[in-house]
């Protein structure tokens, strides 16, 4: 960390600390004038607590570290109450033992606030606190702050289902194994298998992610600790580091368990050089590496974490043994999107009218978050409406209400894109089928899929090494289906075939100088750049030459295959845009 920055903080920490002692000062005044006021009726003796407990009225206990007064609400009531315990560690064995027996309340712990605490004694014990601040600054100035408390990352047990994940199946199919994994680690070690240390969710921030980490958990019955990366990211050396290990000391003792990690990207990012923040980054990433290496011996612990940029990782995440794992999670498509309006409809009224289909259609390109959003807003309209059950006008105010929040981050797909992405898709799988390349089609999406507008999928046939010049040429016409179905059909071109482009350039590139297909170049390696002036000087135009001749062909054979089915074209493209995703079955079908 260089001087300047080291000047700049202690600056900062200088002006905290004047604040700080500010604030303690005002906080204690007023607690002192609020307290006078209604310290007296607002009391609730211990003793009454304990029988309120015990017939299950308490709604709320908020207990703060460090201090004997809980406050407590009881069921139906508005205002809190508070008691002083006789003993916070006997207490917190009473609330535990209440929970135990299925008593549900919430419990809400807080750390003492410096406010709370120093404001409650401030007139005894305020040079102490004073004291006391000023030397945490200046331990704080000298990057030795890793020796508080600086576990924080939130957990608990869940309740969430897979059943309250709407869509996302084959995802889901992919995590039962997990949630196995985790209710009978046993019968899995014994038989040798090695349990799965890491999984990486991949998707836009809003797809549920976190929802179905939950759900995983939920399913196992097992403690879900939670941390979202960015709060790693710490200003004091090491401090991220420990953070890290904490948490899973903490996930050590509760294991089984999940850990879910958000935005790793945030400590996960290639390292690079090793300055500044950047090599505060590393040791909290060596940190995060260092503990699920050494998973073995410990409960089963499983690593949940999600990233909107996965190319952004360090690629040590993803060796074996860490984040092998990977599943993407994509933006729901109509179906998804129905399911998702559907669960999160249970606990509204609607009008009878009301087709979820509808805004389900409407909203494409919309994550599960925002669908959620949606229809809150909705039941907002219809309340300031004074309808008694949300109405389609309600619902279609909803969706335009947050469309345009959306517009902003220009998320909603346009129609001109959907109609683009159908066409090029549709072209993909329209010239696929008229070619040898080994490849059978599982579906064509216009859903949107991580850098991808849409996609065309295919089943995972066995990986070939070897491919003849053939299959090479036929695999150029396919990626040039696309673009060449844009430029027909709608007289327009895309973006959306940049990485077809860009595999075809290599695919190409490949065959002329490492293949040695070009019968014009002959079978010669030219891997290595120098090689070509070796060979004389017309080498290097000749490969571009027989590159471009290559890729010409190709989009010259895709265009044809396209326009002797130019209506498959149309159909394709247009069943595409009612149901933006359709099988493999579903395509032949209009064969
Ligand atoms: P992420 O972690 O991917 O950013 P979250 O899991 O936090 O997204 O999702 C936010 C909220 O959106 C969820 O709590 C849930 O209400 C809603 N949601 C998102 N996806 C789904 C889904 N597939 N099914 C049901 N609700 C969803
Ligand atoms: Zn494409």
């Amino acid at each position: 960390m260089d001087n300047n920055k080291n000047e700049e903080k202690k600056k900062m920490y200088l002006s905290i600390a004047i604040l700080v002692l500010l604030v303690i000062i005002v906080a204690g005044l007023i607690y002192m004038i609020v307290n006078k006021k209604d310290s007296q009726d607002n009391e609730l003796a211990y003793t009454d607590l304990i029988k309120q407990l015990d017939n299950q009225e308490v709604e709320e206990i908020e207990m703060t570290v460090g201090s004997t007064t809980v406050k407590v609400k009881r069921k139906g009531e508005e205002e809190e109450k508070t008691t002083i315990v006789p003993s916070t560690q006997a207490f917190v064995e009473l609330v535990q033992q209440q929970t135990e027996n299925g008593n549900e309340f919430k419990l809400i712990q807080k750390n003492a606030s410096i406010i709370s605490r120093a404001s409650s004694a401030i007139f005894t014990i305020l040079p102490t606190i004073l004291m006391v601040a000023l030397l945490v600054i200046i331990v704080k100035m000298q990057g030795l702050g890793d020796k508080g408390k600086i576990y924080d990352g939130k957990e608990n047990k869940t309740d969430v289902k897979f059943d309250d994940v709407a869509g996302l199946d084959e995802e889901k199919t992919e995590l039962v194994e997990l949630v196995d994994f985790l209710k009978e680690p046993e019968r899995f070690k014994s038989m040798g298998a090695k349990i799965p240390k890491g999984v990486l969710l991949y998707g836009k921030p809003g797809t549920g992610k976190t929802l179905i980490a939950k759900a995983v958990a939920g399913e196992a019955g097992v403690p879900f600790i939670s941390m979202s990366g960015s709060e790693f990211i710490e200003m004091f050396a090491g401090l991220g580091a420990s953070r890290v290990r904490k948490l899973f000391e903490r996930a050590r003792k509760m294991a089984p368990c999940i850990v879910f990690i958000d935005e790793i990207d945030a400590i996960g990012s290639r390292r690079t050089s090793q300055s500044g923040a950047e090599s505060e980054n590393n040791q909290t990433l060596n940190q995060l590496l260092v503990e699920m290496d050494g998973f073995e011996e410990n409960g089963t612990i499983i690593v949940l974490a999600a990233t909107n940029r996965p190319e952004m990782l360090d690629k040590a995440l993803l060796r074996p043994g860490r984040f092998d794992r990977q599943i993407t999670i994509s933006t729901p498509d109509v179906r998804g999107r129905e399911e998702i309006l559907k669960i999160h409809s249970k606990d509204k009224k609607f009008a009878d009218n009301i087709t979820l289909k509808g805004i389900a259609e409407d909203t494409a390109g919309y994550t599960g978050a925002e669908l959620a959003n949606i229809l809150n807003e909705a039941a907002i309209v219809a309340t300031v409406n004074r309808h008694d059950a949300i109405n389609q006008d309600d619902l279609e105010e909803a969706v335009k209400k947050v469309s345009i929040g959306l517009q902003k981050n220009s998320r909603v797909i346009s129609e001109k894109e959907k109609q683009l992405t159908a066409y090029h898709e549709a072209g993909h799988a329209i010239v696929g089928r008229f070619l040898n390349t080994g490849e059978d089609l599982k579906e064509i999406s216009i859903i949107p899929r991580g850098v991808a507008g849409g996609y065309t999928m295919y089943k995972n046939n066995e990986d070939k090494f070897y491919r003849s010049k053939g299959e090479l040429e036929d695999k150029l016409v396919g990626l040039f289906g696309g673009r060449a179905a844009e430029k027909l059909a709608l007289n327009d071109i895309s973006t959306g075939a940049r990485n077809d482009l860009q595999v075809a350039t290599q695919i190409a590139t490949d065959m002329v100088t490492v293949y040695g297909m070009s019968d014009r170049i002959g079978p010669i390696s030219l891997e290595k750049d120098e090689q070509i002036n070796i060979l004389g000087e017309n080498m290097g135009d000749a490969v571009e030459e027989e590159i471009k001749a290559l890729i010409d062909n190709a989009y010259v054979r895709a265009q044809k295959i396209l326009l002797d089915n130019f209506d498959k074209l149309h159909l394709v493209a247009e069943l595409l845009l009612k149901k933006e995703t359709i099988t493999a079955e579903e395509f032949e079908q209009l064969f």
